[in-house]
């Protein structure tokens, strides 16, 4: 019974989230090496490598040697239990990285020091602001030469709208980056190089008022950074553990992912700050993690993970109790009991099979075909059903021909499966039927997913021609005359599958125009 407990109580259920190339990927490395989950740092992405990426599963992965769905990875450190999910970042931004944030239950935002907040980061964190878990920041790259951080912090408070305390302070960036400060004890860590891909930096720990220090740092750094740190304590919020748990304020560090430097004071302070798993709302109530009967939801489906057989791969966000292997459980959308069979887990380089997982564990289990995203999955005899995920505005658009009007049954019945996994979304005119279809995607890439799809595993061609839409807005107001909208020449009015109205523009400037335009109007970035 305690054990259960106690195992719940260790894990830390995170993404990571960022813009391309802020270092996210070097990052989550230094992590794992610390956890001891890989030997040397560079194995987890494999793209100077010829290593194959955690979740090279689907041929168009290989082909084009980038993975197309997120991951995640389990390592232990310092008796935490460590789930970091992986947010795909680069082309292969989809609606699945914000579905990952779903089933976090914090997130840790890398900012390039150099850089500051970058759109991506920006979409990332809207997600997560939407979901009010706590969200630390790591100002990456302090190696190289930074913004002013004054400037950074109020960029992240102006262009975010979080208040931000560091919990430690940089001493120089570039080549006279010499460590960092932290506030609480006082103490400034100083980093000596360390070797590539290893863990075994060599850091100092020494007072402020340790005269060692004056012959390290370079001439009136000492003074900089005092003078720093009044300004600080007189300007920026007091670190307040419970506006952090309520994701208001932001606890910032500063560090290197490349060279190691602060990596591992931000892994142990973020761990004793962050969360255990979260409590979750259900329709009947919010449900506490220790529960001891399992529950979870579905938040992603990875299809055809293996070429042979159509199978699908639903992967689960464990919300209470524990999970073992074999176990019967009720599928609440499907009102049946289910078997789940081949439950897997990823382990850096690894997927294995699982004999028990607990609360703020993601698994995958297979999937014939049943699970939708967002399903729910409890003890037989019970019944509940947690908070659905939102649907997420796609930013691209096209219109879909098929090219083969033979093959009519097949291309609905492949494009619905894919919409159904999660991959695109797919609407119609407002106003005619299913022969006029409009895919809508979070990252381009998904095109071509569907498109090669489609031709392997459907055997039907598809053209698609590109929509110049890139604002998405569900309609809110459930007593809405469509026809007495007024909208903008670049608006057209659409509705996705299950009916509900919406509206896309090619300009941003003409939503808010729109809603000028008709006093009353409701709209949303999500769809729920
Ligand atoms: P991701 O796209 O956010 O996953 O970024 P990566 O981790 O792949 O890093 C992008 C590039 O920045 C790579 O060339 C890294 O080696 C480099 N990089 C990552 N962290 C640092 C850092 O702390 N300092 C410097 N100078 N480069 C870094």
């Amino acid at each position: 019974m305690a054990n259960y407990v106690d195992e719940i109580k260790r894990r830390r259920t995170f993404a990571i989230i960022s813009h391309p190339d802020a270092g996210k990927t070097t990052l989550t490395e230094k992590f794992l090496l610390y956890g001891g989950a890989i030997n040397l740092a560079g194995s987890v992405k494999g793209k100077a490598t010829a290593r194959h990426a955690v979740s090279d599963w689907m041929e168009i992965e290989k082909e084009r040697g980038i993975s197309v769905t997120s991951s995640v990875l389990q390592f232990n450190y310092d008796g935490y239990c460590i789930n970091i999910l992986d947010t795909p970042g680069h082309q292969d931004f989809s609606e699945d990285t914000y579905r990952t944030l779903m089933a976090a239950d914090s997130a840790v935002m890398v900012i390039d020091g150099s850089k500051g907040v970058e759109a991506q980061t920006r979409k990332l964190f809207k997600v997560c602001a939407m979901r009010h878990i706590p969200i630390f920041t790591f100002i990456n790259k302090m190696d190289r030469d930074a913004m002013d951080i004054f400037e950074l912090l109020d960029d992240i408070e102006n262009e975010l709208g979080i208040a931000t305390c560091p919990v430690n302070w940089p001493i120089g960036s570039g080549k006279a980056f010499k460590g960092v400060y932290d506030r609480n004890t006082e103490k400034v860590l100083l980093f000596s190089d360390t070797e590539k891909g290893t863990k075994e930096g060599e850091e100092l720990d020494l007072s402020i008022n340790d005269p060692q220090i004056d012959s390290i740092l370079d001439p009136g750094q000492k003074e900089k950074l005092m003078d720093d740190i009044e300004l600080l304590d007189g300007a920026s919020a007091e670190f307040d553990q419970e506006l952090v748990s309520q994701g208001k304020l932001s606890p910032v560090f500063f560090g290197s992912a490349l060279t190691n430097f602060g990596v591992e004071t931000f892994l142990r302070h973020f761990l004793q700050m962050t969360t255990s798993p979260l409590p979750r709302k259900a329709d009947v109530g919010v449900i506490d993690p220790m529960e001891e009967e399992f529950s979870a939801f579905v938040f992603k489906i990875q299809a055809n993970m293996n070429k042979a057989h159509r199978d699908r791969i639903a992967f689960i966000r464990i919300c209470s109790g524990k999970f073992t292997a074999g176990m019967e459980v009720f599928h609440v959308q499907g009102g049946r009991k289910q078997r789940l069979s081949q439950p897997q887990q990823i382990m850096a380089q690894d997927r294995k099979i699982v004999d028990e997982a607990y609360a703020g564990d993601i698994i995958g289990v297979f999937d014939p075909g049943i699970f939708s995203i967002g399903d729910t999955l409890c003890m037989p005899g019970k019944q509940i059903k947690y908070e659905g995920i939102p649907t997420f505005a796609p930013e691209h658009f096209a219109r879909v021909r098929q090219m083969d009007t033979m093959k009519r049954k097949q291309f609905v019945k492949g494009i619905e499966q894919i919409a159904q996994e999660g991959a695109i979304q797919i609407f119609q005119e407002f106003n005619t039927g299913m022969e006029e279809i409009i895919v809508g995607v979070v990252g381009v890439l998904q095109f071509d997913v569907l498109k090669y799809r489609l031709e392997n595993e459907y055997n039907v061609d598809i053209r698609l021609e590109p929509l110049p839409y890139e604002h998405i807005r569900w309609i809110e107001n459930e007593d809405i005359d469509m026809s007495k909208l007024v909208g903008t020449s670049d608006m057209k009015k659409i509705k996705d599958l299950k009916g509900r109205p919406l509206l896309i523009w090619a300009n941003a400037w003409s939503v808010g125009m729109t809603l000028e335009r008709n006093p009353g109007l409701k709209l949303s970035e999500f769809g729920r």
